[in-house]
């Protein structure tokens, strides 16, 4: 009888909800039997039999490249695939990073069939692999049954708006994809067995679950889902905190009060990204600086406190403008008790934005930006001089 064939996947702390959601489509598409996967922190670990497969950003890859030459040079016969948000956006440097296969898209069948092909002793050729449309989210798990690797519940996948930053709509696609509350009801009902008893849901607009755009909420689907997790029995569950969001808009006070009375998360992650007006429709933000302050006003009152997420140094943004940012961050600190989340701007591939430099921080906004980092009130703050 033929021994499983080795998938050795490279886990780590960025990547974990996409490794478990890999897992869930192979234990989905191919018969029971045929691999037998395994884990691995440090691709140093990686034994090298059968396959690789590494998922990672762009902010990882530059590591994964090297930790990947490093391996070929000790074990040649290496097969190994990459996908992912970089390898997406980005499929040929990934390929010429030393994988033999990029999947670009959502993980799906076209992975699955070349694992299988490969587990069957084939050697397909090297390339790039498209994954074609998006399935519906209840397709697969967002774990293995198997229990393997337990992750964060993505309830929503695909954002319809555009934001020159961000690569989920150029991923995703632009049209809002729900969980089923039936099969979030089987997931959380898995979960509560395997003895995990909290959740976390990964929506880009955790508020916009259930809603036909994915931005004006269903308070009675966004109800329903909370319900159905209180009742599966989790201890605690956390709506609209990291990596999700909600959008200034959708944190109407109807919602606010439907989390207060059903969610066990004190703070809520806002994006705002920019206190200039100017900016944020350069950005294709969608709302106004004073819609977002607005909506930290309702957090507030709704006694959550808002992580409100800006980025500095866009392409283009002038002191001026980085001024206004700092302006509005300190109103929000000062005024509503929020903590500021800075990013430094990083072009993503397959965005707008992709290749357009940073522009470099004045004085004023790194001292800013690391008075509020000392003061425990920002995060995130990296503003190397
Ligand atoms: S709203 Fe959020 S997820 Fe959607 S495009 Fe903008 S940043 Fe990305």
């Amino acid at each position: 009888m033929l021994q499983p064939y080795p998938v050795t996947l490279h886990l780590t702390r960025h990547n974990r909800n996409s490794i478990a959601a890999l897992l869930a489509v192979l234990e989905a598409e191919l018969p029971a039997g045929l691999i037998a996967t395994q884990l691995v922190e440090s691709l140093s670990d990686c034994d090298a039999q059968g396959l690789l497969v590494c998922s990672f950003t762009s902010l990882q890859a530059a590591a994964v490249a090297s930790a990947l030459a490093a391996l070929r040079t000790r074990v040649p016969e290496l097969r190994a695939v990459a996908g992912g948000p970089h390898a997406s956006g980005a499929a040929r440097e990934t390929l010429a990073m030393g994988f033999d296969w990029v999947v670009t898209g959502e993980a799906g069948p076209v992975f699955a069939e070349l694992v299988r092909q490969l587990a069957q002793g084939q050697l397909p050729s090297p390339g790039i692999l498209h994954e074609q449309g998006a399935s519906p989210l209840d397709r697969y798990p967002p774990w293995p049954a198997s229990g393997q690797l337990f992750a964060q519940i993505e309830i929503t996948r695909g954002c319809p708006m555009s934001c020159e930053f961000c690569q989920t709509p150029r991923l995703f696609g632009r049209r809002p994809r729900h969980r089923s509350l039936e099969a979030l009801a089987r997931t959380f009902a898995h979960a509560v067995a395997t003895g995990h008893d909290f959740t976390r849901f990964v929506a880009p607009n955790a508020f916009g679950y259930g809603s036909a755009d994915g931005i004006h909420p269903d308070r009675n689907a966004v109800e329903a889902l909370l319900l159905t997790a209180r009742r599966a029995g989790f201890r605690e569950v956390f709506l609209g905190t990291f990596p999700s969001e909600v959008r200034p808009e959708s944190a109407t006070e109807e919602m606010l009060s439907l989390a207060r009375a059903h969610c066990d998360n004190t703070t809520l992650a806002v994006g705002l990204q920019s206190g200039s007006d100017a900016v944020l429709r350069r950005l294709k933000r969608g709302h106004t600086v004073r819609e977002g302050v607005e909506a930290i006003a309702r957090i507030a009152r709704a006694r959550f406190q808002s992580k409100v997420d800006f980025m500095f140094g866009l392409p283009g943004e002038t002191d001026a403008e980085r001024a206004e940012s700092c302006a509005v961050a300190r109103h929000l600190v000062a005024e509503y008790g929020a903590s500021v989340h800075a990013h430094l701007f990083t072009p993503l591939p397959g965005t707008p934005l992709d290749g357009a430099a940073p522009t470099p921080l004045d004085a004023a906004t790194r001292d800013y930006l690391e008075s509020l980092a000392l003061s425990g009130q920002a995060t995130g703050v990296r503003t190397a001089r």
